[in-house]
C-alpha cells in the first residue's frame, strides 16, 4: 500500500468498480489520491488501514476518466434554434461572445466533460479560453483549441477559418496558426445538402494542396484536423493522412480501408444530424428531407460499427454549438447513437476518454497509478445503468494542473 503522502489534501476513494478509459474492472477497489495524482489503486477496501493513518476515506459509487468532448465550438450556442436568434448570436460584441464560451465550457464541465477539442472559431476565443482554463479556479474543462482554420476564399466555413488562396498561403498561414493552435484544422468540403441527401459542392482542396497542410502542420509538431464529409472529400483526406476526420458522412469501407492504415482518426459527430432529423420542424423539413436525414444516420450509424471492427481510431465528439446541439449534454446523446449503432459501452466510453487522449498525445490516457486524477464519480454503474452519466456526483478536473 502506499507509503508516503502529503500531508494535506491526501483522499482515498473505495468505489464499487471501475472503468479505466479501456477496461471495466467490475470490482470494489481502493484508490489513493494525492496532490491531484493517482497514488496507489488496488482491488479490495484498504479504507480502514488508511482511517488510520488519517486519510479522508469516501466509499461508494463507479469511477471513470472525465469525459472528452473532441468536437465543439465553445463560442456558439447549441441551444437556441431559431435561426435569427442563432445569427444575433454571432454578431455580438467580442466580450459577449467570450463570455457565452466560459459559459459553454462550464455547462461541459458540469456534465462530466473534463476536456473538450474546439474545432474553431474565427476570432480565437477558444485560444483564450484555453489560456483561462490553466487557472484551477476558472471552474473551466481543459480546452485544445483548433484556434482558426483554413478554408477556400468565398467557400464554407467563414465562421471557423481562414482564407488561404495557393501553396504559399497555406505554408505562411498554417505555419502562423500552427504558433497558436494545437491542432490545423482544414475545411475540405463544404456541409450536406440535405434536401439533395448529399454533398453537392466540389471539395475545397485537391489532394496535393490539402497534404501541403497536412505536411506544413507537421512540420510545426500539429495534426490537421478536416472538416469533411461525402465520398470526394474523404477520399482526399484519408489519403492526405489528415489527423483525424470530422464528421464525415457518406463514409465507405475503401475510404475507412485507407483510415485504418494510415492511422487517421474519425469523430462521426451524430448530434447535429440527427437534431434535425428527431426535429424537423425547427428547420421546415419536408417529409422526404426527413427520409434522406435517416438514411443518412443509418449509413453512419453502419460505417462507425465497420471502422470500429476494422480498427480505425475512433473519437467522440458532438459539433456542440450547432443548432439543437448542447454543449456537455449533447455528449450523452452522442454515446447513445454510437450504442445504437451496435459498439459495446466500453468501446464507446474509450471513444469518449482514452483514445481522445492518446490522440492528443496526452502522456497519462487511462486512470493508472501514477497518472492524473482528472475522474467523475457516477452513483451506479454506467454498465448496468446507463442514465448515471448523466448526472456524475464528483467531478475532479483540475488535477492536471497541479505541479507534479
Ligand atoms: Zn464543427
Amino acid at each position: 500500500m502506499t507509503k508516503e503522502l502529503s500531508t494535506t489534501g491526501a483522499f482515498a476513494l473505495i468505489v464499487d468498480g471501475w472503468f479505466d478509459g479501456e477496461v471495466h474492472h467490475p470490482q470494489r477497489s481502493t484508490f489513493v489520491i494525492d496532490e491531484g495524482r493517482i497514488n496507489d489503486i488496488s482491488a479490495g477496501d484498504h479504507g480502514a488501514d488508511l482511517e488510520r493513518r488519517g486519510i479522508p476515506v469516501e466509499r461508494g459509487g463507479f469511477l471513470l476518466p472525465g469525459l472528452v468532448d473532441a468536437h465543439v465550438h465553445l463560442f456558439l450556442d447549441g441551444k437556441p434554434t431559431d435561426s435569427k436568434l442563432r445569427s444575433e448570436h454571432m454578431k455580438q460584441p467580442l466580450a459577449d461572445l467570450t463570455e457565452a464560451a466560459r459559459a459553454s465550457a462550464r455547462q461541459a464541465l458540469s456534465c462530466g466533460v473534463t476536456l473538450v477539442r474546439d474545432a474553431g472559431d474565427r476570432h480565437g476565443i477558444n485560444n483564450r479560453i484555453r489560456a483561462e482554463a490553466q487557472d484551477p479556479a476558472s471552474g473551466l474543462p481543459q480546452v485544445r483549441s483548433g484556434g482558426l482554420g483554413v478554408k477556400r476564399p468565398k467557400r464554407y466555413g467563414a465562421f471557423m477559418a481562414r482564407d488561404v488562396e495557393d501553396a504559399d498561403a497555406i505554408r505562411t498561414s498554417v505555419t502562423e496558426l500552427a504558433g497558436a493552435n494545437d491542432e490545423i484544422k482544414l475545411i475540405l468540403t463544404g456541409i450536406i445538402d440535405f434536401d439533395a441527401g448529399a454533398v453537392t459542392d466540389e471539395p475545397q482542396f485537391d489532394l496535393a494542396s490539402a497534404q501541403l497542410v497536412v505536411d506544413s502542420a507537421l512540420a510545426c509538431g500539429r495534426k490537421t484536423f478536416a472538416h469533411c464529409s461525402g465520398a470526394k472529400g474523404l477520399a482526399i483526406a484519408a489519403r492526405a493522412g489528415v489527423g483525424s476526420i470530422e464528421h464525415g458522412f457518406f463514409m465507405d469501407r475503401e475510404i475507412l480501408g485507407i483510415m485504418a492504415e494510415k492511422g487517421v482518426a474519425w469523430t462521426p459527430t451524430f448530434c447535429p444530424v440527427h437534431f434535425q432529423w428527431a426535429h424537423p420542424e425547427v428547420v421546415g423539413w419536408s417529409a422526404q428531407t426527413v427520409g434522406n436525414l435517416r438514411r443518412i444516420l443509418d449509413s453512419h450509424a453502419e460505417h462507425l460499427a465497420l471502422a470500429a471492427q476494422m480498427g480505425v481510431p475512433l473519437l467522440l465528439g458532438t459539433d456542440a454549438g450547432s443548432m439543437g446541439v448542447e454543449h456537455g449534454y449533447a455528449v450523452f446523446e452522442e454515446i447513445s447513437r454510437y450504442l445504437e449503432a451496435g459498439l459495446p459501452l466500453s468501446k464507446t466510453l474509450s471513444a469518449a476518454t482514452a483514445n481522445a487522449r492518446r490522440y492528443f498525445g496526452i502522456n497519462h490516457e487511462r486512470l493508472a497509478k501514477g497518472g492524473p486524477f482528472e475522474a467523475i464519480l457516477t452513483a451506479l454503474s454506467p454498465f448496468d445503468d446507463l442514465t448515471t452519466l448523466r448526472k456524475p456526483v464528483r467531478i475532479w478536473s483540475e488535477a492536471r494542473l497541479k505541479p507534479r
